[in-house]
């Protein structure tokens, strides 16, 4: 640790870095920034920076609102979007009370205890994010109330000529930049839908480059004039934007969930993983989803998963398990297509982490796999093989949530309270409304 801070250190002086950001996440996924002198990074290291954590979503209760931002010197990077001279750089922060205890709320150090968890296991766990996003000419909707995409492109169109080429292509340079690796880039469904692929990393990280990746599009969205959303389902009748995330557990370096010969080669903690998932799946929606507007997604087609299932190549269940390359089984790995765009990192990544490892504790037997198009089948079909609904609603997903002794012991009693009245708040904001759809379909009937 004081090797990398002494880079940092070295690299401010020698770069003549003029402002360093410190950055850390409150619990509804919010990026925070403060930027401090380069005279104070080394008492920032040493003492942490003091805010008042009362005034940042989630963080604390009021009668216990100091906290101290303490910047992960491996962290380091500088901000490529704020140019050459005098440049800005960035830390990611852990949070701690003043007496030096990790802040409970800290969505990073509720991550980082769930990874010590799978630690204390022998697993290392690795994610890669497949991160949808749409791209509108502004952020404001037209007359039709409806927003006005850049192009009406579809899924991995060419677009001579189009916004979403040279958009990409800026993003993945910058990223590449900040040291975030992209696998692929492409036009996804909707019109001016796009996704980009992140290459694995351990999941802390990875959480840490999801908070970056969003700064870097919106950051590139005004360089370039357009107004970029994660909402889950912005446009009716379109894809919704969906944050598939590929996972694996490491045993030394060991890919633990691949067997040779084993059934789409997939090990027994591979198996089990994927049963956690689905049994607590309910429960852990409404951080893997955690809007109003996320159930429109999960609810309205086009390759997001409604039900609670698992496939082999099947784009219609929850968890897929894609095709194995031969003789590359550090790749083997499992996807889970439920996480949209717009969830916390950290806590959502904590929550598929700690469903997965509670399979694998209590050795849950994974259910038979779906071998249909799961939305194709009746009602009574879904119930004779079992599957279940995700929550279709926010009040769903709040009432499954509620009673989680999972979710409670992942997030500490805190960050579970704060989520849940944070989201009864939304919905009982939402279904205070009264909509076009509602005075259109009933002004006139009676
Ligand atoms: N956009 C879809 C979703 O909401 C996913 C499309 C895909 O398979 O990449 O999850
Ligand atoms: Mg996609
Ligand atoms: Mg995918």
């Amino acid at each position: 640790m004081d090797k990398q801070r002494d880079f940092v250190l070295r690299t401010i002086e020698e770069r003549g870095v003029k402002f360093v950001r410190l950055w850390f996440t409150d619990v509804v996924g919010t990026l925070k920034s403060v930027a401090i002198a380069p005279a104070e990074v080394e008492g920032a290291f040493s003492e942490g920076i003091g805010f008042d954590g009362s005034a940042i979503e989630g963080l604390t209760r009021t009668n216990e609102s100091d906290l101290l931002a303490q910047p992960d010197p491996t962290t380091f990077q500088i901000l490529p979007w704020r140019g050459e001279i005098d440049p800005t750089a960035r830390m990611f922060c852990d949070l701690s009370t003043p007496d030096g205890e990790p802040a409970v709320a800290d969505p990073r150090n509720v991550l980082k205890r769930t990874l010590a968890k799978a630690a204390d296991a022998g697993f290392t766990f690795y994610t890669h994010p497949e991160i949808e996003f749409y791209l509108f000419k502004s952020g404001k909707p037209g007359h039709d109330g409806r927003l006005e995409p850049v192009d009406h492109a579809g899924y991995f169109d060419n677009v001579p000529g189009g916004t979403a080429h040279d958009f990409r292509r800026r993003s993945v340079r910058m990223l590449e930049d900040l040291g975030i690796s992209v696998e692929y880039s492409h036009h996804e469904g909707g019109p001016g839908q796009n996704e980009i692929d992140l290459r694995y990393a351990d999941a802390l990280t990875m959480a840490d480059n999801i908070m970056t990746f969003r700064t870097v599009i919106k950051e590139v969205a005004i360089e370039e004039g357009v107004h970029a959303s994660f909402m889950p389902k912005p446009l009716a009748g379109e894809p919704g934007s969906g944050m598939h995330t590929h996972m694996s557990l490491f045993e030394g370096d060991t890919n633990a969930f691949f067997e040779e010969g084993a059934p789409h080669q997939l090990s027994k903690t591979g198996r089990q993983f994927i049963a956690g998932l689905l049994h607590h799946a309910q429960e852990i929606a409404l951080v893997t989803n955690q809007f109003v507007n996320s159930y429109k997604r999960l609810w309205g087609g086009d390759e997001a998963p409604s039900f609670i299932t698992w496939g082999h190549n099947n784009r219609s269940a929850l968890v897929r398990v894609p095709r194995y390359k031969p003789g590359k089984s550090q790749s083997a790995r499992i996807e889970h297509r439920g996480i949209d765009s717009a969830a916390n990192p950290y806590l959502a990544y904590a929550l598929m982490l700690a469903a997965g490892l509670k399979g694998i504790e209590e050795g849950y037997e994974l259910p038979p796999e779906a071998e249909d198009n799961v939305w194709a089948l009746s009602d009574t079909e879904r119930r004779a093989l079992g599957y279940k609904r995700l929550p279709s609603s926010l009040h769903d997903a709040i009432r499954y949530m509620e009673d989680s002794e999972l979710v409670a012991e992942a997030l500490g009693e805190q960050v579970f309270s704060y989520v849940l009245s944070n989201k009864r708040r939304e919905y009982d904001q939402y279904r205070a409304q009264v909509t076009q759809f509602e005075l259109k379909h009933s002004l006139d009937i009676i």
